[in-house]
């Protein structure tokens, strides 16, 4: 589904990296633009065309510093209970940390989720305040703080849906835990609310856009429904890696690799790869072996990215990924973690390696099937 992947990184703040996915650009135009174009101008006539450009981006900046500061709080509970944050990334519909693990009891998940809404509560209180003081003296001021003490509120309240992944749904998930200690139960039932919740945004949604009633544009009935289904997204997303997580558990690599691939030596050309080597297992995928040793891997893109007039020239390991830049798997290396490293560099194979020899592979298909023969016998 969504690619958040693809962002920016801006730095660190607390140690965490902090990244822009490029389609927070969109959504803080729209938020810098209707505020200064639309909201503060119907709300407070009166004020320089500056002014208003000036208090809506302050504005916005400051929207989205709550934002972080929400997923900070999530990220710092997080790292205090030993689970680590890999980036806090800004995107379309707010702010997301990827958090690597879940937590292992209770008590830690309902703390980690609780933390972003009880910070959001905190910086709306503190915007609250700002206005309280302003309100009478300088009301641009007092214009921004009112409405960042009211957004931060709507986070809270937004985040409060008892839908999984939301914060609500989190705190949902780990009541139930805490009173069943069935955690695989307690996150089926708070996935089947999340992905109610998404389905009932979308419907919403798709009524506001024809009926538009209570003057509601039909523009936030769409949004309303874009919201709904990347709930959903997320909701059958994160069903499926507690699945994954709950069914590689205890395995080694060894255990779950496969001894289906091609392997090829590294002076061939590429034109002897394609019509001379089969492509075993149906993968696009090749190991470079010399002598016994993996010496790198070649995919379908690496041999695309050739001119088609330089295969006979162009030999495999011109053009391999060597292993020194490969990410590879020992035997009795967890076949989670495994999973873990591959979802978290967005790569699709491991070799499996015991002293520089390529003893097996593993792939995500592999670990797909792995997992559905298990579950075909019950276990
Ligand atoms: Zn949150």
């Amino acid at each position: 589904m969504f690619r958040i992947d693809t962002a920016f990184n801006l730095g660190k703040i607390f140690g965490i990296q902090f990244r822009l996915h490029y389609t927070w650009f969109i959504i803080f135009l729209l938020v810098a633009v209707s505020l200064s174009w639309q909201v503060f101008p119907i709300l407070y006539p009166g004020w320089s065309g500056l002014t208003y450009w000036v208090i809506g981006i302050v504005t916005s900046l400051l929207f989205f510093a709550s934002v972080v500061a929400h997923e900070l709080a999530h990220s710092l509970v997080a790292r205090f209970y030993g689970i680590p944050v890999r980036s806090i990334t800004l995107f379309i519909f707010g702010g997301m940390a990827q958090i690597t693990r879940e937590a292992t009891r209770p008590g830690t998940e309902f703390r980690m989720a609780a933390a972003g809404p009880v910070c959001s509560l905190v910086i709306g209180g503190l915007f609250a305040l700002l206005w309280l003081f302003t309100q009478d003296a300088i009301e641009p001021i007092a214009a921004l703080a009112f409405w960042l003490a009211q957004i931060n509120v709507v986070l809270v309240i937004f985040n409060l849906i008892p839908g999984f992944p939301l914060d609500g749904g989190r705190v949902f998930r780990s009541l139930i835990w805490r009173f069943t200690g069935n955690y695989k139960r307690s996150t089926q039932i708070a996935v089947r609310v999340g992905q109610g919740v998404g389905y009932l945004f979308i419907l919403a949604g798709i009524l506001i856009v024809f009926l538009q009633p209570y003057g509601l544009s039909w523009f936030s009935g769409l949004w309303l429904a874009f919201i709904g289904w990347f709930l959903e997204n997320a909701a059958s997303a994160s069903y499926r890696q507690v699945q994954w997580r709950d069914g590689l558990r205890g395995f080694s690599a060894s255990q779950v690799m496969t001894s289906v691939y091609s392997v090829v030596p590294p002076n061939i050309t590429v034109n002897q790869l394609v019509y001379g080597y089969p492509f075993a297992g149906g993968y696009g995928f090749f190991m470079i072996v010399d002598e016994g040793r993996l010496e790198g891997i070649l995919t379908l893109d690496n041999i695309k990215a050739v001119p088609r007039q330089n295969w006979d020239v162009t030999q495999v390991k011109d053009i391999m990924t060597p292993i020194d830049k490969l990410n590879v798997a020992y035997p009795d290396q967890d076949a989670l973690n495994i999973l873990e490293q591959m979802e978290e560099k967005d790569i699709n194979q491991m070799p499996v390696v015991s002293g520089g020899r390529v003893i097996g592979l593993i792939t995500r298909d592999n670990l797909i099937r792995f997992l559905h023969l298990r579950s075909v016998l019950g276990r």
